[in-house]
């Protein structure tokens, strides 16, 4: 093995005495955390948490100093590791990228291999990222409705966030399997591109921020919810007799002003995904899912890419719900 050397740049957030710092720096390979694979990276995506980490407007951070990005992709240089060769094109996503361990906000990563996953032919690691966690929550979300048993001959299925980027893949993954679907968005002038992504109904953000009655007239059968609060509550409230609604976010806040009347009276599911450590045969399944339903065009017309340079200013965007589908981050 030839000893570590070379420079790279990165996004480093520091918590020093001036408080809570984002900002590029180089930096050298020595100062990687441990793993068992090195990686050049080309690609990475911006995800909301890593727009809270790097305004620190909620607490994500395990640890300090951290390199931002729960996504990335790229060419493996070394290997410990038996599953992995140089020239290998890996993917990572989760598994505290970005929160406990360095994650995909630089040119240089070392990571764990049982994180990594080879890029299937059919994906580049631009296309990988365009999916990245955001795909893979809303595939997981998906997946939880139809566990439950429901399908789109139980009624329209609504999506909340849905310009954002885990509402995008929910929009077109649900419509894609025949769902009706109701997208959800509090920017009116994204309504073309949410029908084009598959929605048949466009809802205004605020008919379901006002608090409502403990039970509501019955408009959907299942929902994928990325924003929590008082929408989540009204969501639930207008869930149809054994429906189910899929919760994956907190862009509108952590609490849950509901009641019990949902689930004991109409028999409501609500259904948690988490996407950081799901189950190895949950998360194949969901990739599967991606690589089936969504083609290349469905994807790139969600998808902005920027150059490294951007990464930082555009981070900070994402937490005022400015960004549109997924925005993936090209490294020089
Ligand atoms: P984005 O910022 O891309 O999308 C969020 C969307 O929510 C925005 O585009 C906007 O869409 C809408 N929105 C923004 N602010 C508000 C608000 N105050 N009230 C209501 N709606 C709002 O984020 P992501 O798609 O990356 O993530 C969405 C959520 O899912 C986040 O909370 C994130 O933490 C969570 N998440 C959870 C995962 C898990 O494992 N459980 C994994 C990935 C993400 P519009 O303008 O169309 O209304």
């Amino acid at each position: 093995m030839q000893p570590y050397s070379s420079a790279f740049k990165a996004i480093r957030i520091d918590q020093g005495p001036e408080g809570h710092r984002a900002a590029y720096v180089d930096m050298t390979e020595e100062e990687l955390m441990s793993g068992d694979v090195d990686i050049d990276v080309s690609h990475s995506a911006i995800n909301f948490k890593d727009g809270l980490a790097i305004t620190g407007a909620r607490p994500v951070i395990r640890r300090y100093p951290m390199i931002p990005g729960v996504d990335l992709a790229g060419r493996v240089t070394r290997s410990k590791h038996d599953s992995f060769v140089p020239g290998d094109i890996v993917v990572a996503t989760g598994c505290g990228l970005g929160e406990a361990h360095f994650g995909g906000f630089a040119q240089k990563a070392r990571l764990n291999a049982d994180w990594l996953v080879k890029l299937p032919k059919s994906l580049t690691p631009a296309l990988a990222m365009t999916i990245g966690t955001a795909g893979l929550t809303a595939a997981l979300c998906v997946l939880a409705l139809e566990r439950y048993g429901l399908s789109p001959e139980n009624g329209p299925a609504v999506v909340t966030g849905a310009s954002g980027g885990v509402g995008s893949f929910a929009v077109a993954l649900l419509a894609q399997s025949g769902w009706r679907v109701t997208a959800v968005t509090g920017r009116g002038q994204e309504a073309d591109y949410l029908r084009a992504l598959g929605a048949q109904d466009i809802l205004s953000r605020d008919a379901l921020t006002i608090p409502g009655k403990l039970l509501q007239s019955q408009n959907f059968a299942a929902g994928i919810d990325t924003v929590g609060g008082q929408t989540l509550a009204n969501l639930l409230a207008q869930t149809q007799f054994d429906g189910a609604i899929a919760a994956c976010g907190n862009v509108g806040g952590m609490e849950l002003p509901t009641s019990v009347a949902p689930f004991i009276l109409r028999g409501v599911a609500l259904l948690g995904v988490e996407s950081v450590r799901p189950r190895i045969a949950l998360r194949q399944q969901a990739w599967a899912r991606l690589a089936n339903d969504l083609d290349i065009h469905a994807l790139e017309a969600m998808t902005e890419i920027i150059p490294f340079s951007q990464a930082l200013d555009r981070a900070k965007t994402i937490i005022k719900g400015a960004i549109r589908g997924r925005i993936v981050i090209e490294m020089p």
